[in-house]
């Protein structure tokens, strides 16, 4: 930084508490002041995310969930250029039925979070969002305290694609969040079984809210969410509800204590908290940061996201051969054929699947030569 703040020609007055912009050079400023009129280039883009503007993380996340070419392009290029001041984080996913006080519960989190000086970011996958125009995580009336917090940014669900797609996009969020500085990251998604995988594929820590008095089933909780659960909370533990919820913990930990040790050699925890109280969220935090100091320290934390990382990959280019495959006009027009003979038992499903792979590869073939 040039220029000393006290210095006469410093136009910028710093209000205590609201963050520091001394990374933003003054012509950056000009070009915020801007935004609205002129449309911003990749070097405002990487500038403004890396100075911690929200408006513009905003704007290039708004691009990366963009189906146009264009933004897509644009999006990429930031992208990359954010990768390199990314995964200094620690990414936890929140998962549990409508109901049970995500929102509420995130927004107390949020708040002891930013509070001890962390930056929070809250990006959140909600399938039914993409079903439907509806949305079960809400609208954005949620979380109002935490949207007027200077040190938190929330973003909700995109509203169209597959969950694959709306998963890659919040992985990429991810990276543009913690490229602007936010330290804590918060993937919010509901209890419904396909997006808790994809959120555990994308966190270091999953943590599991839950309500005393209904059964796993009641909670249209599966079995295997709660073994992907670093943590889970009973909440709404106040008032007459308190010793039910003391009560599910125990049979909760009892539950736990018979799933298999996990690799990263943490046990999963289990607790009461009372979101509207604000109980049991610093205790929910502490276990959050016990977690990441032993995995830290036995390895696991990195190779979980090495391994997030290469599956990620993978997943991108399963989906990438498979739209390729099917976009293909050969494969459009022999494959009602092949579908003929396999339903008259002229053909076999595998041989079908055969021959319009060698057709495919034949095809690639045809175009490298
Ligand atoms: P979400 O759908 O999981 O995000 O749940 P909300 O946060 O919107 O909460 C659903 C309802 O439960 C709201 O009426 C909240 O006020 C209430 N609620 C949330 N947390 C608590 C809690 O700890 N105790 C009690 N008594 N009510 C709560």
């Amino acid at each position: 930084m040039t220029g000393d703040k006290n210095h006469k020609g410093y136009s910028l007055k710093v209000n205590k508490g609201v963050e520091q912009p001394s990374s933003v050079s003054e012509e950056a400023l000009q070009r915020y002041k801007n935004i609205k009129q002129k449309p911003l280039i990749i070097d405002d883009y990487i500038e403004g995310i890396r100075s911690g503007h929200r408006t513009i993380l905003s704007k290039a996340i708004t691009l990366i969930e963009s189906s146009l070419p264009d933004h897509q392009e644009t999006a990429q290029e930031i992208i990359e250029r954010c990768v390199p001041f990314s995964g200094n984080s620690i990414r936890v996913g929140i998962t549990g039925v409508p109901g049970v006080g995500k929102s509420t519960f995130i927004e107390e989190f949020g708040k002891h979070i930013t509070q001890k000086g962390d930056k929070l970011a809250v990006l959140t996958i909600d399938p039914s969002s993409q079903r439907s125009k509806g949305s079960i995580l809400g609208d954005k009336t949620r979380m109002e305290l935490l949207s007027a917090d200077p040190n938190a940014f929330i973003r909700p669900s995109p509203s169209s694609g597959t969950l694959g797609g709306v998963a890659r996009k919040t992985r990429e969020s991810i990276i543009l969040c913690e490229a602007a500085g936010y330290n804590v990251i918060i993937i919010e998604t509901i209890g419904v079984g396909q997006s808790e995988t994809a959120v555990h594929s994308m966190v270091d820590f999953f943590l599991l809210l839950m309500l005393a008095g209904a059964g796993d089933e009641l909670q249209g909780i599966k079995r295997g969410i709660m073994e992907m659960a670093d943590a889970i909370f009973i909440n709404k533990a106040d008032g007459d509800n308190l010793e039910k919820a003391n009560i599910a913990s125990q049979v909760y930990k009892n539950a736990l204590h018979l799933l298999p040790p996990a690799e990263s050699g943490w046990t999963p925890m289990v607790d009461v908290c009372s979101a509207v109280a604000g109980t049991g969220i610093s205790n929910a935090w502490n276990i959050i940061l016990n977690y990441r100091d032993l995995t830290k320290k036995n390895g696991y934390f990195d190779k979980k996201r090495m391994l997030q990382l290469k599956q990620s990959m993978l997943e991108t280019i399963n989906r990438q051969l498979n739209e390729d495959f099917y976009n293909t006009p050969v494969i459009q027009a022999t494959l009602p054929q092949i579908e003929k003979q396999l339903f008259q038992s002229q053909i076999t499903s595998f041989a079908g699947a055969r021959k319009l792979i060698d057709i495919y590869i034949k095809k690639l073939k045809g175009q490298d030569g």
